[in-house]
C-alpha cells in the first residue's frame, strides 16, 4: 500500500514538470513549468501563465533576427542549404545540464522539431538562470546559427569573437576600444598569431577595433526599437548604436569563398566540413578575408 502510494505521488510529481511550448512568430521556447529545469525567475507581470523570461527570450531572438536579417542583410540561417528550416527552437535547460555555459548552439538542424514533427527547426539551448533583460545570451546563440548557416569556418577567434560582438545589438556599450592600431596590426604576423589564440576576448581585442577603424557605425531604426519590448515594457535594443555590422557581414561573405581552399589543405570538402572546421590552418584564410574587406574599405 505504501509503495503504491509513493508510485502515485511520483507520477503526480512528474506530471507537473512536463515541457511547455511558448510560441512567438517562428520562435518556440520549450521549457519545464516546474522542477529543476524550470526558469528560475518566475515573474509573470502580464499574468498569462508564461514566465516573463520565456517570452523575453523569444522577443530578444525575434528582435536580433529582424535586425541582422532585414536591416543588416546577414544571410538567413533558416534559408541556408545546411538547415533549410522554418522555425527556431530554444530549449531552456537547468544550470546542472548547461555546466559553465549560459547558452549552447545547435550545429545540426532538428529534422522533426519538438513543436511539430513535420517542421524543421534550427535550435539552441539557454540556461534557466538567464534573464534576457540583463543578458544577451539569446542574441549570442542566434548569431552562431547565422554563422553556421553562412560558413563552415569555426575557429574561435571568429566564431566566439563575432558572436560576442553581436551582443552589441541588444546592449548599451558605453565605450568601444579604439581602432587606431588596426592598420599596422593587420600587417603584423605576431599580432595575427595572438588573435588566433583568442576567443570571446577577440570582440574587444579585434572585431570592435576593426569596426571602429573602418568607421562602420550603424543606427538601429527607431521603428525596431519601438517594436521590440520585454514584458516589463523596457526596450530590447538598449541603445541605437552598433559598430561593425557591415564589416562582419562582408568578412563572412568573403570567408565563404575561401572554404574550398581551406578544405583542399585539409583533405576532402566533406572531411573538412566534418572535422576541419576549427583546424588552425583555417586561420590564414579567415584573416585574408578580413584583410580583403579592410582594403576594399567596404
Ligand atoms: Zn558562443
Amino acid at each position: 500500500m505504501r509503495i503504491l502510494f509513493m508510485a502515485v505521488a511520483f507520477v503526480l510529481m512528474m506530471s507537473t514538470t512536463h515541457a511547455a511550448i511558448y510560441q512567438q512568430g517562428i520562435v518556440y521556447v520549450i521549457y519545464d513549468e516546474a522542477g529543476d529545469a524550470a526558469p528560475v525567475d518566475k515573474t509573470d507581470l502580464n499574468v498569462n501563465g508564461v514566465p516573463d523570461v520565456v517570452e523575453d527570450i523569444a522577443t530578444q531572438v525575434n528582435a536580433a533576427r529582424e535586425l541582422f536579417k532585414d536591416v543588416f542583410k546577414f544571410p538567413d540561417p533558416l534559408e541556408s542549404e545546411r538547415f533549410n528550416a522554418t522555425s527556431i527552437e530554444v530549449d531552456i535547460k537547468s544550470k546542472a545540464v548547461m555546466g559553465k555555459y549560459n547558452g549552447i548552439s545547435g550545429k545540426k538542424v532538428r529534422q522533426h522539431s519538438k513543436h511539430n514533427p513535420n517542421e524543421r527547426a534550427i535550435h539552441f539551448r539557454v540556461a534557466n538562470t538567464v534573464n534576457p533583460r540583463k543578458n544577451s545570451t539569446p542574441t549570442h546563440e542566434y548569431f552562431h546559427e547565422i554563422q553556421y548557416g553562412a560558413t563552415y569556418f569555426m575557429n574561435d577567434w571568429f566564431k566566439e569573437g563575432t558572436a560576442r560582438w553581436a551582443q552589441d545589438a541588444v546592449q548599451n556599450i558605453k565605450e568601444y576600444p579604439d581602432g587606431k592600431n588596426i592598420p599596422s596590426q593587420l600587417e603584423d604576423d605576431t599580432f595575427a598569431e595572438q588573435v588566433y589564440q583568442g576567443s570571446y576576448d577577440m570582440a574587444k581585442g579585434f572585431w570592435y577595433p576593426l569596426a571602429l577603424n573602418m568607421n562602420d557605425k550603424a543606427t538601429i531604426p527607431d521603428s525596431l526599437i519601438e517594436k521590440y519590448r520585454y514584458v516589463d515594457g523596457s526596450p530590447v535594443f538598449r541603445d541605437n548604436i552598433i559598430y561593425g555590422a557591415n564589416v562582419v557581414r562582408e568578412v563572412i561573405q568573403v570567408m565563404k569563398t575561401k572554404e574550398e581552399l581551406a578544405a583542399a589543405e585539409y583533405g576532402t570538402l566533406n572531411e573538412w566540413r566534418n572535422k576541419g572546421r576549427r583546424d588552425e590552418r583555417n586561420n590564414k584564410f579567415i584573416m585574408a578575408s578580413v584583410r580583403e574587406v579592410y582594403h576594399g574599405k567596404l
